[in-house]
């Protein structure tokens, strides 16, 4: 899950790191009292999406006086922005941030992940913060200087001092700088993030320090166990597909492709969609329907997936486990009513209480096409689809 900038600001300041004063708006009149509130000289207009690289895409801007924030305010929201990250149909803007205008020395960059590899969290800094920081990484990545953490001791004093000393941070300004990393990594630790990102981490002209941006992603699966990051959920930002699926407990991820895919398991669903590319297809999706799909959640992964209009043909590859082939077979014949279904389906179905299952979808009348194997399943939906 992710949340918007001024949100993750709030949750930086409650682990002391220092953010600018700023306030949300979802209106221009909110936005000039936001800036009244404040006080001048000088303010910043920022949208709020899900997405970065707003400063480039028009998203940030400069304001002199509070007729300015009026008018900028008015400018951005309801606009379509237009970011290197939301895709070319761009991402409305409903929210704005209205923050004091900082005064910027220098823009630092500090980011962590996850290491999966390492299986310790990373935290990355560097000097070359800012709107540019991706082709930092791709032709300079000498200059993102990187601690693994352990994770029974925390982020070190000695660590974040050592980084802040790479990245030049100056002398009078590094236990700051240390302070407002390691509030950062307690943040990514405490609510569970695999992204936490500053950039830029400014230094100020009186040498203090200052995350001028704010951005986290929160592992889903840890929710569970922080209301108080669900209510800040913005459905207005996700995918309708992926929320519709969420409320069904369905793993589900639009893709660019035309084959619909139906699959039990993680692990099926990513075999099953490599088959299809190596037989030269391309999947419309990913859909993990998990352990205990009854024939109402297959009814709704259907209408989720032909809700995509470039859906030619959907594949359903089960393997019956705990699942029962039988159980799928109902789902598949009452969803394929349920829908009308216009685009050819392929069914491979394997495990327990498979030859009912086969029964049932033969008897249904339907024009399934069947398939043994997983191969022989792809390669007809391939065709089906062409
Ligand atoms: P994005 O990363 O989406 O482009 P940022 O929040 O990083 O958005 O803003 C882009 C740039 O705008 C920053 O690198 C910084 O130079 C400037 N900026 C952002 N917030 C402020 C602020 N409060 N005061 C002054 N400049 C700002
Ligand atoms: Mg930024």
């Amino acid at each position: 899950m992710k949340i918007h900038e001024y949100q993750g600001k709030q949750i930086l300041k409650e682990y002391g790191v220092p953010v600018p004063r700023g306030t949300p708006a979802f209106t221009v009149d909110e936005a000039v009292h936001a800036a009244q509130n404040l006080g001048g000289p000088v303010w910043v207009v920022k949208a709020q999406i899900h997405a970065g690289g707003r400063g480039k895409g028009g998203g940030v801007k400069l304001a002199r006086s509070v007729d300015e924030v009026r008018q900028l305010a008015g400018q951005m929201l309801g606009m379509q922005l237009i970011t290197h990250q939301t895709g070319p149909q761009g991402q409305t803007v409903r929210r704005l941030l209205i923050e004091e205008g900082a005064d910027i020395r220098k823009e630092f960059y500090a980011g962590l992940v996850i290491d999966r590899a390492a299986q310790r969290i990373v935290v990355m800094a560097s000097s070359e913060g800012g709107m540019d920081v991706e082709e930092v990484a791709a032709k300079t990545p000498e200059k993102i200087h990187k601690v693994w953490v352990d994770p029974l001791a925390g982020l070190q004093d000695a660590d974040a001092l050592l980084l802040c000393e790479r990245i030049g941070l100056p002398e009078a300004s590094r236990a700051e700088g240390a302070r407002a990393l390691q509030g950062l990594y307690r943040a990514f630790w405490d609510k569970d993030a695999s992204l936490a990102e500053i950039n830029p981490l400014i230094l100020q002209g009186d040498g203090g320090v200052k995350a001028l941006d704010a951005k986290f992603n929160f592992d889903d699966n840890a929710l569970f166990r922080h209301s108080e990051l669900v209510a800040m959920r913005d459905l207005d930002e996700e995918d309708p597909a992926e929320i519709e699926a969420s409320k069904h407990e369905l793993s589900y991820i639009q893709l660019d492709g035309n084959i619909a895919c139906l699959v039990n398991g993680a692990g099926l669903a990513m075999a099953t969609m490599d088959t299809i590319k190596l037989f030269g297809g391309e999947p419309a999706n990913f859909l993990d329907v998990g352990g205990g799909a009854t024939a109402e959640k297959v009814t709704a992964a259907f209408k989720i997936m032909l809700h995509n209009p470039h859906v030619k043909a959907i594949l359903v590859n089960i393997f019956g486990g705990i699942m029962r082939c039988d159980v799928i077979a109902e789902g598949l014949i009452a969803a394929s009513k349920a829908v009308s279904l216009k685009v050819p389906l392929v069914v491979r179905m394997k495990g327990t209480n498979e030859d009912q299952g086969k029964q049932m979808l033969a008897a249904s009348g339907l024009p399934i096409i069947s398939a043994e194997t997983l191969a022989e399943a792809a390669e007809k939906v391939v065709a089906a689809a062409a």
